[in-house]
């Protein structure tokens, strides 16, 4: 596989979860596929306020790795990497900066020192990504930070990578725009989705517009509804600190289903290239009816049992206030005032300690216009023949499964539904991780599976006027599906 361009990567947050769980194992997996040899591939420089010393920061890693990523013998392949040869690579090519005090004024200057040192010294020739994996608090003076430094440019190309959440309403996702912009072009940033580096939500757009037969009745005519699940059996875990201020319709809604509702509803792009694309995905959101109150249910977890676990309330788990009037729980009904939807409900669900965790997108057509099988059965009783649904699974296992009616054996007519189930993993073996296939994407400049500036405006603008309003909340038992309705 091509190296990837002789490059610096720099993270922000280096000491942080996001990381050492998911950032260092995937840059691991691109050192085994591009850059192991020892003239090509990156270099990767954490910075964090913590006074960690390059030493510190190597050995963390290490240590991430060991814990995080598949480092066992028989997974690897002649061409990969040895673990000796890993050691030797985060000796050579890990490196820390600590952010001082003065560093927290008004200039980024010492930063800025030390990256030139470092392309001077490994002969790099300017190429820099800077990812933000910060909180989403001090993304943009880090933005200025970085702007006034003057490293928004550099002899070779400048990236900004921006994590999620990019904003909490629409305001706020312009102010932050109008920052970011004031430094970089659109062209330099990446907003990170990480469910659009998912190769199953890529394969979306491959299965749409690579197989005519799907896309000829992918409409008003022949769909009656479209379901998207983003399930999760998990509770707040962790995460309370943040999640409690943002709730679900921003953590989940927002960014991840209507990403996956952008992908099912858009039309086929002119090109499958990145500007073509997510300017669909704009228009797509841009023809979504505001919301009415009667189209959203919020709902709350109770204490209740999940995969035979008993499991508290949400107002009662770690960090989270007991008045806690956070939503864990999300179901919205969206309409769309366009040709091709006119008329088709397009439900979303998702919440937290729900029975599994299942991310689904359910295409139901509409039934056949005319029933041929009515009192065909063996007791003369109707015989119902259930509308075809086509399921697409994004997790726990991926692929497809076209539900269609079939005759049973026997002499009456009598009509069951079968599957024809298509699964990734048996026909391709396992995915790469999506931050693999994110970060190989920012290495090479290729922008499709990122949010442009447009698109999170436009998605802010669908969801803030829900947030706004004073929605009543109902609770639901851990284990269920959600509330009543
Ligand atoms: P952590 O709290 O674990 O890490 C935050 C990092 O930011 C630390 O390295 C911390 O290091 C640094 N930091 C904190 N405050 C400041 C500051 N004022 N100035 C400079 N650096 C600071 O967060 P995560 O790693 O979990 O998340 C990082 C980002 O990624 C967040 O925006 C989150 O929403 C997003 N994200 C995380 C996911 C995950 O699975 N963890 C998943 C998806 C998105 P130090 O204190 O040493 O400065």
């Amino acid at each position: 596989m091509a190296e990837l361009a002789p490059q610096l990567f720099v993270i922000f947050g280096a000491t942080g979860d996001l990381t050492r769980r998911k950032l260092m194992p995937a840059l691991y997996q691109l050192v085994q596929k591009h850059g192991g040899s020892p003239n090509g591939g990156f270099h990767v420089l954490g910075v964090a306020r913590s006074e960690w010393s390059d030493d510190d920061f190597q050995r963390e890693m290490r240590e991430a790795l060991a814990e995080h990523a598949d480092l066992s013998e028989e997974d690897l392949s002649e061409e990969d990497l040895s673990e000796e040869d890993l050691d030797r690579w985060c000796d050579e090519r890990l490196a820390f900066h600590s952010l001082q005090e003065a560093d927290g004024g008004p200039a980024l200057g010492p930063l800025r020192e030390r990256i030139e040192e470092i392309e001077a010294e490994r002969g790099l020739p300017g190429n820099r990504a800077f990812y933000l994996s910060l909180p989403p608090t001090v993304y943009a003076q880090t933005v200025e930070q970085l702007g006034q430094a003057g490293l928004s440019e550099s002899p070779g190309w400048t990236r900004l990578v921006v994590e999620k959440p990019f904003g909490r309403d629409l305001e706020s996702a312009q102010q932050l725009n109008d920052r970011v912009h004031e430094h970089f072009d659109e062209e330099q940033v990446y907003r990170i989705d990480h469910y659009l580096g998912k190769d199953t939500v890529r394969n979306l757009l491959a299965f749409r517009f690579g197989n005519a037969l799907f896309e000829s009745v992918w409409n008003r005519e022949h769909v009656e509804k479209v379901e998207i699940t983003v399930a999760e059996a998990d509770g707040v875990g962790t995460r309370a600190g943040y999640y409690d201020d943002a709730g679900h319709v921003r953590d989940m809604v927002q960014n991840h289903l209507t990403q996956l509702l952008c992908l099912v509803a858009m039309e086929p792009p002119a090109a499958f290239e990145a500007d073509a694309i997510r300017g669909e995905k704009v228009k797509v959101l841009r023809s979504v009816r505001p919301l009415d109150a009667e189209d959203v249910t919020l709902g709350q977890y109770d204490a209740g049992e999940v995969g035979g676990e008993q499991v508290r309330a949400y107002p009662d788990e770690e960090n989270v206030p007991s008045d806690s009037d956070t939503e864990t729980f999300a179901a919205l009904t969206l309409h769309f005032d366009n040709w091709r939807w006119e008329g088709v409900p397009f439900r979303l669900r998702t919440g937290k300690r729900l029975p599994e965790k299942r991310t689904q997108i359910a295409v139901h057509f509409r039934c056949a216009p005319v029933s041929l099988f009515e009192n065909q059965s063996a007791d003369g009783a109707p015989c119902d023949v259930a509308p075809n649904v086509l399921v697409i699974t994004l997790q726990p296992d991926e692929g497809f499964d076209l539900h269609f009616e079939v005759k049973k054996p026997g002499e009456a007519i009598q009509l069951d539904t079968q599957r024809l189930s298509f699964r990734y993993e048996d026909a391709f073996g396992p995915a790469p991780d999506a931050y693999e296939t994110l970060l190989r994407d920012i290495m090479r400049g290729d922008p499709t599976l990122f949010v442009h500036a447009d698109e999170v405006e436009a998605s802010w603008a669908l969801y803030t006027p829900l947030l706004d309003a004073d929605l009543p909340l109902k609770r639901y038992p851990a284990g269920t599906w959600g509330p009543e309705g």
